[in-house]
């Protein structure tokens, strides 16, 4: 009686024991899934990682783990960071915005980057889609037309220890000359057509991804890739974003 009395104990003891090292293990495995766990939106992230960029067909490991590991909420005002997660665009001041997340995970897996790519981006926003560009490549260089979001965009980055990006003022229709030509150039305003300096600007084999079609309305996504100096183009979806602005439309618009 007493045997098996002490039996009981022992083996409830050690059940309970046992129970409590599955209990660390697992908390242990969730949180060695959320990077950052001092970070209050990393759960989210997990959360938009799992269900709007896997759950829609990414799968480019070095897309999931940049996009898994940069505070988006950052890129956005205080009173936004509560959406920052979700899929879609938010207003970033100036009339634009940052794109979608899935949009950025589908721009950049369908560039098939390589770490020591050079990426030219137009349209630099709020500098999200440049800080994912660089977890992935060598170096970026991204152009923005207004100068208030250029500055802001190059404090943050610079802030979050970005150094492999460099930032100008400037109408990307042009490119970037200077540090041409580019392993991949990708666009995130929409224009009629590539616009020749980019075409230029691309190295032999390079891709080329760009909203394409009337900036007003609805726009085919393109991806290209150079051949014997042309552009070989395929569309991937449709898409809506903000216009290219400046030579693009003609219309000579000033940087401010
Ligand atoms: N990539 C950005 C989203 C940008 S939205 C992000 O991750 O947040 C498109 C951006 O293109 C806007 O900031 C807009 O000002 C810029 N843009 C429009 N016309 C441009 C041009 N001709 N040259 C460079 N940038 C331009």
């Amino acid at each position: 009686m007493q045997q098996t009395k002490t039996g009981e104990n022992i083996s409830s003891v050690l059940l309970a024991l046992s129970a409590m090292q599955l209990w660390l293990l697992f908390s242990f495995s969730v949180a060695s899934a959320l990077p950052e766990q001092n970070d209050p939106f990393a759960a989210k992230r997990h959360v938009m990682i799992e269900r709007d960029i896997k759950g829609r067909n990414i799968k480019d490991p070095a897309v999931l783990k940049a996009m898994e590991k940069i505070p988006r909420h950052l890129f956005v005002d205080k009173q936004l960071q509560d959406q920052a997660y979700e899929d879609y665009p938010l207003p970033i001041g100036a009339e634009q915005t940052i794109s979608q997340p899935y949009m950025v995970a589908l721009m950049t897996q369908s560039l098939g980057l390589r770490k020591e790519d050079k990426v030219l981006e137009i349209g630099t926003g709020s500098g999200y889609q440049a800080a994912v560009l660089a977890e992935i490549v060598q170096q970026v260089y991204s152009v923005e037309i207004i100068k208030t979001l250029a500055v802001r965009a190059e404090e943050l980055l610079k802030s979050m220890g970005y150094r492999t990006i460099k930032i100008k003022t400037g109408d990307g229709y042009q490119g970037w000359k200077e540090y041409a030509p580019y392993d991949a150039i990708l666009v995130t305003c929409a224009v009629g057509s590539i616009p020749p300096a980019l075409t230029a600007q691309l190295k032999e084999g390079g891709r080329i991804i760009l909203p394409r079609g009337d900036t007003r309305f609805l726009q085919l996504l393109v991806l290209g890739v150079k051949k014997n100096g042309t552009i070989e183009q395929k569309s991937i979806s449709t898409v809506r974003f903000v216009p290219m602005v400046g030579e693009a439309q003609g219309t000579g618009r000033s940087s401010e």
